[in-house]
């Protein structure tokens, strides 16, 4: 018998072990029908590790991350942490999940459940049955490069106030490379194509990058199709005729903008997966960390008001990417979306139609018994 699929959940902080706690119950389901085995063990992340350990994160917790098929991750943080140093603030936990498991590709699906297209903020019609999937580059481009900072601009009598502000877009060809290679994967098991965004007529990183998806493809990927697309042809398509997309790889600052556009073309953000995944380990997979989009939500934690939604579709994500249940991640879906359609909605999915919502358990056990 092969080896169980091994799981870290870190459920975190607000309504994180809420709507963990639901997927908990899918994990379950998968056991118990579909002859899956899951080593699943629990750790605390953010807030809830600080009131523990004094860190953000424990040693004995990134150890084990490194180790793990995936990582679950639910959300960090939460007023009760506002004022803490900066050095063990609750998001410290998860950069530090970040940085040491090198996660440079970051996974934004948008997807467009027929039951909620009219929650989008376009017209049905242009998002109906939408399925993107946008990679972006999480770990280099200007958010991290050198220099950078804010000085006295003495030299420039001109320059009223007197300061200069910096910072600097660089990319190396392997950073650019490895996360190509990470959406050509990814259209391989998608519609197998890609559209590659940057600023090719303005920055010379644009260009490089622009070169080096270009040779990822000619030499490794001849098979996906490839088009480029400048950043702001691409916003603009984006809210134009988003079913013109398949995958979209793009840098970290574009891929910021993108993929928050994008997620409005779907509805609540109880509604969005993502996934992080970092270099290939010893059994071909890549590491990975999976986890909603949504934060703490501290204005409706503890109430059993939160969807859980999310969260089970990043658990999607971890069948499909990281343990190789594609079906398994299909079955999920499918479940979500029969839901859906049946009309079963939480607080935050309700219309001006009105209706009574449903809890986060049950939703989870409407999932589960679809
Ligand atoms: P962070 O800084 O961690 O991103 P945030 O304050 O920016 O946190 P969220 O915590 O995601 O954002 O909350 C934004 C709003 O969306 C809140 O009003 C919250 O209640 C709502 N919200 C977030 N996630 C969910 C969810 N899963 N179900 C229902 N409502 C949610
Ligand atoms: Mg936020």
């Amino acid at each position: 018998m092969s080896q169980p699929y091994s799981l870290l959940i870190l459920p975190g902080d607000g309504i994180g072990p809420e709507v963990m706690a639901e997927v908990r119950k899918v994990i379950d389901w998968f056991q118990a029908n579909r002859g899956m085995r899951f080593d699943v063990s629990e750790d605390l992340v953010g807030g809830a590790a600080y009131d523990r350990h004094g860190t953000p994160l424990a040693d004995a917790t990134m150890a084990k991350a490194q180790q793990v098929d995936a990582v679950l991750l639910g959300a960090v943080g939460g007023p009760a942490y506002d004022s803490l140093d900066f050095s063990v603030k609750p998001e410290r936990g998860l950069l530090r999940l970040r940085k040491e498991m090198d996660l440079f590709a970051n996974l934004r699906p948008a997807q467009c459940f027929d039951a909620l297209a009219d929650f989008s903020s376009l017209k049905r019609e242009v998002v109906a049955g939408l399925d993107i999937l946008i990679v972006r580059e999480l770990t280099s481009g200007v958010y991290f490069g050198e220099p950078r900072g804010i000085h006295a601009d003495d030299n420039n009598p001109d320059n009223e106030g007197g300061r200069v502000g910096i910072n600097t877009q660089r990319y190396t060809s392997g950073e650019i490379r490895r996360v190509a290679r990470a959406a050509f994967d990814l259209a391989r098991k998608r519609s197998n194509r890609v559209c590659s965004m940057e600023k090719a007529n303005v920055m010379e990183s644009g260009i490089l990058w622009r070169e080096e998806v270009q040779w990822v493809h000619d030499n490794e990927y001849p098979d996906v199709e490839l088009t480029h697309m400048y950043a702001d042809n691409g916003a603009m398509q984006l809210v134009r005729r988003p079913s013109q997309f398949d995958v979209i790889v793009t840098d970290n600052l574009f891929g910021d903008i993108l993929s928050d556009a994008a997620a409005m073309l779907t509805g609540s953000l109880g509604m969005l997966p993502s996934a992080s995944l970092g270099a290939p380990m010893a059994n071909g997979r890549p590491k990975a960390m999976y986890e909603p989009v949504h934060g703490s939500a501290p204005d409706i934690a503890g109430q059993g008001k939160a969807n859980p939604i999310a969260c089970i579709l990043s658990f999607a994500m971890a069948l499909r990417y990281s343990l190789g249940e594609g079906a398994a991640a299909d079955e999920l879906e499918r479940a979500v979306e029969k839901v859906l359609a049946d009309g079963v909605r939480t607080a935050d999915l309700m219309g001006p139609e009105g209706g009574t919502p449903v809890s986060t358990a049950q939703m989870g056990d409407h999932i589960v018994a679809a």
